[in-house]
């Protein structure tokens, strides 16, 4: 069975209420099936990982494609490793279209991160254009065919469907979308890496809230949320957490 996830990305910002408070709070969250996961900007994993409670861990936005070396502004595996972080968002839309990183540099992330112990989050996702075209399930196919080699298989891998329409947009996906699009996922995984770790789960991100998200638990076909502006909010955050405990 795949496990459950609640990862919240906080992108380049901080919590309003402060890292101890977020930490606390976050922290109540009753012990459930779900794996709940804080990825704060590079300077603030350690302090994050030192004010963990409860059954709360620590991740990365981003990771390096290689281990040490000239490579100015960079920050490898092995480091973040060091910091506390046991997870690692790769290939985010945000990395993809603003920095302009290619499946290549992803690929390389990824095997680098599995090799380092981390544990890749694999964002993949459509624009409004390929989704109106009716290319979504290509387009999700292409993106899982581009990233595939044997460490992928074998590893704990964790992707999440971020549709780039619905990134920060405040437009989610319904869960019937992200049901039917999900499923095209997995028979692209299926077929690309068809020895697929048993633990690989499938998450959905965009614009998930306290409001939306109970269509998504109830309909949506899968093993959790990357969260990336209601994370920012303890109680937000944890009004997600409760609807799928709920759902
Ligand atoms: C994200 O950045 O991964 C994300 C899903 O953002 P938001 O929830 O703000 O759409």
């Amino acid at each position: 069975m795949p496990k459950r996830y609640l990862i919240a990305n906080w992108k380049m910002n901080l919590p309003p209420e402060g890292l101890e408070t977020y930490m606390r709070v976050v922290g109540t969250a009753p012990v459930a099936d779900i794996l709940m996961v804080v990825a704060p900007p590079f300077p603030y994993i350690a302090a994050a990982h030192g004010l963990r409670h409860g059954h709360v861990a620590v991740g990365a936005q981003n990771c390096a494609d290689q281990p040490s070396g000239a490579f100015t502004g960079e920050v490898s595996p092995g480091m973040l490793r060091g910091l506390g972080a046991i997870y690692a968002v790769v290939g985010h839309s945000e990395r993809r279209t603003v920095y302009g990183e290619s499946d290549a540099l992803i690929s390389r992330k990824l095997a680098l991160a599995i090799a380092t112990g981390l544990t890749p989050v694999l964002c993949i996702g459509e624009d409004l254009k390929v989704r109106e075209a009716g290319h979504a399930a290509r387009f999700l196919a292409d993106q899982v065919k581009a990233v595939t080699s044997p460490a992928l298989e074998s590893a704990d891998v964790i992707v999440a469907y971020e549709p780039i329409w619905a990134i920060g947009t405040g437009r989610n996906a319904s869960g019937a979308m992200c049901a039917e699009t999900t499923a095209e996922i997995r028979d692209a995984i299926g077929r690309f890496w068809p020895a697929r770790h048993a633990g690989g789960s499938l998450l959905y991100g965009g614009s998930v809230t306290p409001d939306n998200v109970a269509d998504l638990v109830s309909n949506g076909h899968i093993d959790g949320f990357l969260v990336g502006g209601a994370s920012l909010d303890s109680a937000r955050f944890l009004a997600i957490h409760r609807a799928m405990t709920a759902g």
